[in-house]
This record gives C-alpha cells, sequence and structure tokens, in this order.
C-alpha cells in the first residue's frame, strides 16, 4: 500500500485529508540516537498531518537503522 502513493492521494489513516509530497531536512530517530538526514521525501497529509516516507526514503532509513545496529 505504502509503495502506491502519490501526491494529492486520499489519506490512508482519516480518510481526509490529502497527501502532499514533501522534502526536506530533518533530524530521524534511530535506533534512539537523532539524525539528521538530507532529502527526506514524505507524503503528509494536510488534515492529521500523519505522513509516510516515500519508497526510496524507507530504504536509505532503513540502512542507516543497520549502519546504527552494526555501530553499537
Ligand atoms: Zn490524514
Amino acid at each position: 500500500m505504502l509503495n502506491l502513493l502519490k501526491n494529492n492521494d486520499l489519506c490512508p489513516i482519516c480518510e481526509l485529508g490529502k497527501l502532499k509530497e514533501q522534502v526536506k531536512d530533518d533530524m530521524v530517530n534511530i535506533c534512539g540516537k537523532m539524525i539528521d538526514v538530507n532529502d527526506i521525501r514524505a507524503f503528509i497529509c494536510n488534515i492529521c498531518n500523519d505522513g509516510f516516507f516515500d519508497d526510496e526514503t524507507s530504504k536509505r532509513l532503513d540502512e542507516l537503522v543497520i549502519l546504527h545496529r552494526n555501530n553499537q
């Protein structure tokens, strides 16, 4: 389901809002540490403000999790 999100899709959480693609730099909690990540693409609902990372960003975050897990 999450792979198929597009701009202006109906929000699957509240089923009222529309998802808007946003690109930003943000701090993400990776294994309990806040890590600066650039170019995060996410679809954010304009009603409930919940959001979903796009596929590529999800993969990048997964890789960061694996990296930090191995460093512990
Ligand atoms: Zn919503």
